[in-house]
């Protein structure tokens, strides 16, 4: 079968051996319809995280085409997935750090999205595995497990009602963050720094963005709407830049969501978090019920994701990359 597989920080197409459920006894092969190419992917392929021939990909939707399973799955089931399991009781589950589990981190698809068919083991099926309607779009579905990841953040940042939240960074994340606070019934301002981006938040629903042209400027503006700062500020951009900027926009006593992995790592300042009692904290990847969560807001349509994605072909997808790296395009669906 064709997939994608990492080297030397690009994609190659390769024809792999397609897994086979024999070698594997229980749980099902999926057909991939399409698979979204995730920031982590491109963090992990550009810092060479991975090994080369890895098969990255994991925001999948597509199709069992063979089984053997004692979960209710039949083949031709349409479904979507998150491709960590966890345990459900180490310490670390019973905290509700479901993506710190060690079984979570150890577990995954077979061999990766950004190919023709994946393996999923019968722990995937029993957890992370749900039936997506017929009527969503390939794209719709494979926005499940991104949403899931925010949705997890919005539940952990345990937000009061009229809290004034801000999302630094409007990419695909930052909206679909945005759209998750707007789902619970959350306040939700933006910024970024592209006018596009700016402006297309706004269409889904954000209560303010703005477009920082001038930091001054722009914070003597966000002061009219939170005079004090914000309550919350969720970062999901990657420049090292966004983390000054979050403490200078926070309230005495904020909250501060990490959400994106930043190359140069130059931490929070112990002073600033200390006299200003901030707490940072972040959110990791997601749950089986943040997924089901994610799954049923696309489906209720509470969640929309019209407009982020472009759609790529499997062979095209390195123009998908570097189009999502050059920040040409804000997602890539690439369809398999
Ligand atoms: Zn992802
Ligand atoms: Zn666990």
């Amino acid at each position: 079968m064709k997939a994608a597989a990492v080297q030397n920080n690009k994609f190659v197409i390769k024809n792999i051996p397609k897994p086979m459920l024999d070698e594997y006894g229980y749980g099902a092969i999926i057909k991939v319809e399409g698979c979204g190419l995730c920031g982590s992917d491109i963090v992990k392929l550009k810092q060479n995280l991975v090994q080369d021939g890895s098969v990255l990909g994991h925001e999948v939707v597509g199709e069992i085409v063979e089984i053997n399973s004692n979960t209710p799955f039949n083949i031709g089931d349409r479904v979507v997935l998150g491709h960590h399991v966890p345990c459900f009781y180490c310490q670390y589950c019973l905290d509700g750090s479901y993506s710190m589990c060690r079984h979570f981190k150890s577990t995954n698809i077979i061999p990766g999205g950004f190919s023709e068919y994946i393996y999923v083991s019968e722990e995937h099926l029993n957890n992370t595995v749900f039936n997506a309607n017929l009527s969503l779009t390939s794209i719709e579905a494979s926005f499940t497990e991104p949403l899931a990841c925010c949705i997890r953040a919005v539940k952990r940042a345990r937000i009061f009602d009229n809290a004034n939240n801000l999302i630094v960074g409007l990419g695909s994340i930052g909206i679909l963050m945005g759209e998750a606070l707007k789902a619970y019934g959350y306040k939700v301002f933006g910024c970024d720094l592209i006018e596009d981006r700016v402006n297309l938040s706004q269409k889904f629903g954000f209560d303010r963005s703005f477009l920082i042209q001038n930091e001054e400027e722009t914070i003597k503006e966000m002061k009219k709407i939170a005079p004090l700062g914000f309550d919350t500020i969720f970062l999901t951009a990657g420049a090292s830049s966004s983390l000054e900027f979050a403490l200078k926009t926070a309230r005495d006593g904020a909250k501060i969501v990490v959400f994106s992995s930043i190359k140069n790592d130059n931490g929070f300042k112990n002073n600033d978090i200390y006299y200003r009692e901030l707490t940072v904290m972040s959110s990791y990847s997601s749950s089986p019920v943040d997924l089901e969560d994610a799954l049923n807001l696309i489906e209720e349509g509470r969640v929309k994701t019209e407009g982020i994605s472009v759609v790529y072909s499997l062979e095209n997808i390195n123009e998908a990359l570097n189009d999502t790296v050059s920040n040409k395009i804000m997602k890539a669906f690439i369809k398999i």
